[in-house]
């Protein structure tokens, strides 16, 4: 038996039996063998999420059809196209630029797409996402209003790279009241606007805390990932 991927539904259970009942598990696969998703999906997991287009467009068709793909990393908008067919959410909608396109890739496929938008919540600089105005300006901009093939159904962030839990809980609680905000200002009375990804195998039950939905965890399921060069 390979050591390295015996203990996925094991750790799948463990990880389901703390999470709230309201709050769905996207298992993060990235450089992980079709194999090790086979084996997830054996124990029923149906949400999974890549970062990168050409790692899933080359597992989609390997894999059955009733899973439900995430897209959890920065996209380019030539590279939209290739996902546009079957992609279940995009959780980094971080400009009107990237959105256009995905609508626009979507209709060709009679889709509507979903869509989370992106916000930078981490001290850091280096993660992607957009702030409260940026999100402002978009969301109040006439040709979003005419988008016809994508629904924004909520939030996603990423948290600093940190142990420390003062900073995970103000990050992710940032990001909570992002979504109130914009949920009240441009999405009331709509019950698509309901979902807050934030989360990841360091600092999810913080973020569940702080009113998770969806996490994206990886490691935890299914161990360390294969370093890419
Ligand atoms: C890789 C990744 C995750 C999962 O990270 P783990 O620490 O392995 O759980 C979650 N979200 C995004 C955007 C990622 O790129």
């Amino acid at each position: 038996m390979n050591p390295g991927s015996t203990n996925i539904a094991h750790n799948l259970w463990q990880i389901r039996a703390t999470l709230p009942a309201n709050a769905t598990l996207v298992a993060v696969s990235k450089t992980q063998p079709v194999d090790a998703v086979l084996e997830a999906y054996r124990e029923g997991q149906r949400d999974f999420g890549e970062n990168r287009v050409r790692e899933l467009i080359m597992k989609q068709p390997l894999l059955p059809g009733d899973i439900a793909w995430h897209f959890i990393g920065h996209l380019q908008t030539n590279k939209v196209r290739y996902i546009a067919p079957f992609v279940s959410l995009i959780h980094s909608i971080d400009s009107l630029k990237i959105l256009r396109v995905v609508n626009g890739e979507a209709g060709r496929h009679d889709r509507v797409i979903d869509c989370l938008l992106q916000f930078h919540i981490a001290t850091e600089e280096t993660k992607f996402g957009m702030d409260l105005r940026e999100a402002r300006a978009l969301l109040g901009a006439p040709e979003f209003s005419s988008m016809k093939n994508v629904r924004i159904t909520g939030v996603m962030g990423m948290a600093s790279f940190t142990d420390d839990p003062t900073t995970l809980h103000r990050e992710f609680r940032s990001l909570r009241q992002i979504f109130d905000e914009i949920g009240e200002a441009y999405f009331k009375g709509s019950a698509c606007f309901r979902i807050r990804s934030m989360g990841m195998s360091g600092d999810y039950p913080i973020a569940v805390e702080e009113g998770s939905n969806m996490v994206r965890i990886g490691t935890l399921i299914f161990g360390e990932r294969l370093k890419l060069t």
